[in-house]
């Protein structure tokens, strides 16, 4: 495996690099985008990112996106993830774009990558109180009504629901088989009458949401993929879904990493800079050494899953995952230690650094369920 970018995927990576200093460089800019930190997505920030063809990097050009794979994905995800962009509905509607790619008719394709493509956000609506990692065990029922589905249920942690146009709902079709039977994925708009949308608090801010469902019907055209279908469904889009959290997590722990360096490196005690101090000096070195080891396994799976993009690479995705997630804490959770004081504060962002990292070993499958998943490619 070789990451040397194309001319092209640099310049890629420059201009948002730009685009970053430019519009959320600051920590004013960014408590002006962030309604004081308490958000995490800026439509509008959104809006003119999409428009310059960013999102859809990885969309196919049929469908009016860049044409590009999984690695561009990667490098657009840790790029803006980097450069701290307030865009958190991105890596859900992109998780929702893969969906519609693999199982969307041709309709709705050009009708729902188009319109990801321009900048509206998307959810995906799995997880439920009772069924988590245990996801088969969902109950959200969706009931066919002669040309309709009529939904009833509660999902709950949805990332973004709150600026979603349509939301990918995974709901129970038919109860009468075995769990993983009749999962079906269903477009529901995010304004349908029976919904209600209510966030929760957490202490990354406002970012998911229970969203209830009483009886909100949809015309049955917007069944996504095969009814019954939905679990096969599911799987055959989890790499993709790793590998957009593990390099959302590369580049948050690259961000962590680049300021704990830059304070270090400033900072005086004892009349010299702490980074001096072979405690510290070698911390660097070690979390330098990590944070390259989760980019290459993150890249490296992205490649892999450019080459085959019919075969899951579960293995290889749930070890990108776990590993830029534990990677991203331990570079926070560092950073943090190493600036003392500090690093506590929340003038400064690592603190903000750390309670993103924090969940990203929870969310897309938690690492306990990662670690479960490779220990079963090993025959356990
Ligand atoms: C910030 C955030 C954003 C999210 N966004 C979305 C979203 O957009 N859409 C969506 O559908 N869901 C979303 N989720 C839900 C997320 O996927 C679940 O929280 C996650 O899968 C874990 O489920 P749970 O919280 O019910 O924990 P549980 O499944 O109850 O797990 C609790 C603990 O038990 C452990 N555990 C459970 N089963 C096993 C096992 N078999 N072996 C070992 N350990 C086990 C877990 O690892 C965990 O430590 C989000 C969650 C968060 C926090």
């Amino acid at each position: 495996m070789t990451l040397v970018m194309t001319d092209e995927q640099q310049s890629f990576v420059e201009a948002m690099r730009d685009f970053a200093a430019r519009e959320c460089g600051t920590r004013e800019q960014r408590e002006e985008l962030t309604e004081k930190f308490t958000e995490q997505h800026n439509q509008d920030l959104y809006r003119r990112f999409a428009e310059l063809g960013w999102v859809g990097v990885a969309i196919p050009e049929e469908y009016g996106g860049g044409g590009g794979g999984v690695v561009d994905l990667c490098l657009l995800l840790e790029e803006s993830t980097r450069g701290l962009m307030p865009i958190a509905g991105m890596s859900v509607s992109l998780i929702v774009a893969g969906a519609y790619e693999r199982f969307g008719t041709e309709e709705q394709k050009a009708d729902m990558l188009g319109a990801i493509n321009r900048g509206d956000v998307m959810a995906i609506a799995m997880s439920e109180p009772e069924s988590g990692s245990d996801v088969g065990s969902l109950r959200c029922k969706a009931r066919r009504d002669n040309g309709s589905y009529v939904i009833s249920g509660h999902k709950t942690w949805i990332s973004a629901a709150q600026h979603a146009e349509r939301i990918l709902l995974i709901a129970r079709t038919d109860d009468s088989g075995a769990k993983h039977e009749g999962i079906s994925m269903i477009e529901v708009p995010a304004d349908a009458e029976g919904i209600t949308i209510r966030g929760i608090d957490t202490m990354g801010g406002r970012e998911v949401n229970d969203v209830f469902f009483d009886d909100v019907v949809v015309p049955a055209e917007n069944l996504v993929g095969v009814e019954g279908g939905g679990w096969m469904q599911l799987m055959a889009g989890l790499n993709v879904e790793r590998l957009i959290i593990a390099a959302n997590m590369v580049g948050l722990a690259q961000r962590a990493f680049d300021d704990t360096l830059a304070y270090v490196k400033e900072r005086k005690q004892f009349g010299r800079p702490i980074g001096s101090f072979q405690a510290l000096r070698h911390r660097i070195a070690d979390l330098g050494t990590e944070l390259e080891c989760a980019r290459l396994i993150t890249y490296d799976t992205a490649e892999k899953v450019d080459a085959a993009p019919d075969a899951l690479f579960p293995r290889e995705a749930s070890m990108a995952k776990l590993k830029a997630t534990e990677v991203a804490k331990q570079v926070t959770l560092e950073g943090m230690q190493m600036m003392g004081g500090y690093g506590y504060a929340s003038e400064y962002d690592m603190e903000g650094y750390v309670r993103t990292a924090l969940v990203s070993t929870i969310y897309g499958g938690t690492n306990e369920i990662q670690r479960e998943i490779v220990s079963k490619t090993y025959g356990l």
